[in-house]
C-alpha cells in the first residue's frame, strides 16, 4: 500500500487506474486539468477513502504536498481527433508534462510510471511489434505531435533513470477501449459502437484493411498494475495481440449490438498505420501478464456504456 500520484486521472485510463489503486489499499492523488478528462469518470471515487483529485496543468507545475511512493504519468490526450485539434497541449504534456512529473518523482523518491503508447512504432515495418524495435515515425506529420512527445517522454524518462537514478517503469500501450472512453472521442471502438446504437452508418476510413489489437481495459490496467509492481525498467508492451482488420471490428460491433445500419468508407487520415500488434513475451514472461477479455464481450460492455451515458 502507497500513496500514488496519477496524472491524467480523470482520463478514459487514468479514471481505471485510480478506481484499481484505491481497491487494493493505496491512497490516490487524481491531477488533471480536464481537457479531455471528465469529472464523471471519477465522480465515483471522491467518497472513496484516501482519494484526492487536484485540477491542474502537469505541462505548467506539479507539486504535491507529503510523501509519494508513485507517481504514475498518464496525462495526455491520446485520440487521432485530439492530434489536429490541440496539438501543442499533446506536445507539451509529452515534454514538459513529463519532465515536470519526472521532477516530482525525483524530489520525493518515487518510483515513476510513464504511459506510453504503441504509436513510438509509428506505422511499423516488422510486425508484431516487439519492444526492441525503434519504430516508423513521420515526424512532421499530423500523428508526429503525439508519436514524438512520447518518444520524447521516454527517452527524458530513461535519462532520468540513467542519470539520476531514478526508479522508472515504461508501459506501451496498444489500442485499449472500454466503459470511459468518451463517445466522441473520435475513435474506431466508439466510433462504431456509438453510430450502431444511434442507427447511422458506421465510417470504416480506406478499405478498413488495417488492423489493429484491441484490449479491454480491465486487462490493460491489470496489465499496469504488475508493471508497477514489477522491477522491469524499460519499455514493456501491454496489450492483446489478437489482432483485427477495422472492417472486421465493424462487423463485430453490428453483430454484438444487433444494429441494422449500414457501412461507410471514408478517406483513410495522414500517416495511418496499417498495421499494429503487440508481441506481448516480455508481460507473459516477467508479469505473468494476458488478456482474458475477447473483443465480442469488452464490446458488450462498452456498448451498455455508451447507451447509459448517451440515454439509449
Ligand atoms: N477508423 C475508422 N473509422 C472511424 C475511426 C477510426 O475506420 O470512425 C480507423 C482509423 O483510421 C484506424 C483504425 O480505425 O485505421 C483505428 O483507429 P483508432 O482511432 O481507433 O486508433 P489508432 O489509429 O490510434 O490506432
Amino acid at each position: 500500500m502507497g500513496r500514488i500520484v496519477v496524472t491524467g486521472g480523470a482520463g478514459f485510463l487514468g479514471s481505471h487506474l485510480c478506481a484499481r489503486l484505491l481497491d487494493r489499499g493505496d491512497q490516490v492523488v487524481c491531477l488533471d486539468n480536464l481537457i479531455t478528462g471528465s469529472l464523471s469518470n471519477i465522480e465515483h471515487l471522491f467518497a472513496r477513502p484516501g482519494f484526492t483529485f487536484v485540477e491542474l496543468d502537469v505541462s505548467t507545475y506539479v507539486w504535491v504536498p507529503g510523501e509519494v511512493d508513485a507517481v504514475m504519468h498518464f496525462a495526455s490526450p491520446a485520440s487521432p481527433i485530439d492530434f489536429e485539434r490541440i496539438p501543442i497541449q499533446i506536445l507539451k504534456v509529452g515534454s514538459l508534462g513529463t519532465h515536470n512529473s519526472l521532477g516530482l518523482a525525483k524530489a520525493k523518491g518515487a518510483r515513476f510510471f510513464l504511459a506510453s503508447t504503441s504509436e513510438v512504432y509509428g506505422d511499423p515495418l516488422v510486425h508484431p511489434q516487439p519492444e526492441t524495435y525503434w519504430g516508423n515515425v513521420n515526424p512532421i506529420g499530423p500523428r508526429g505531435v503525439y508519436d514524438e512527445a512520447k518518444r520524447f517522454a521516454e527517452a527524458i524518462t530513461m535519462a532520468y533513470h540513467r542519470h539520476h537514478g531514478l526508479d522508472v517503469r515504461i508501459v506501451r500501450i496498444f489500442n485499449t477501449y472500454g466503459p470511459q472512453m468518451r463517445p466522441d472521442d473520435g475513435r474506431s471502438v466508439s466510433n462504431f459502437i456509438v453510430q450502431a446504437l444511434q442507427g447511422r452508418p458506421l465510417t470504416v476510413y480506406g478499405d478498413g484493411s488495417q488492423t489493429r489489437s484491441f484490449c479491454y481495459v480491465d486487462d490493460e490496467v491489470r496489465g499496469f498494475l504488475a508493471l508497477l509492481d514489477s522491477d522491469l525498467v524499460g519499455p514493456t508492451n501491454i496489450g492483446n495481440p489478437n489482432e483485427f482488420t477495422i472492417l472486421e471490428l465493424a462487423q463485430a460491433v453490428l453483430e454484438v449490438t444487433g444494429s441494422a445500419s449500414e457501412i461507410v468508407f471514408e478517406p483513410l487520415p495522414v500517416d495511418d498505420p496499417m498495421q499494429r500488434k503487440p508481441d506481448i513475451a516480455r508481460a507473459s514472461e516477467h508479469l505473468g501478464w494476458k488478456p482474458e477479455v475477447e473483443l465480442h464481450a469488452g464490446i458488450e460492455a462498452t456498448a451498455s456504456y455508451f447507451r447509459q451515458v448517451l440515454g439509449l
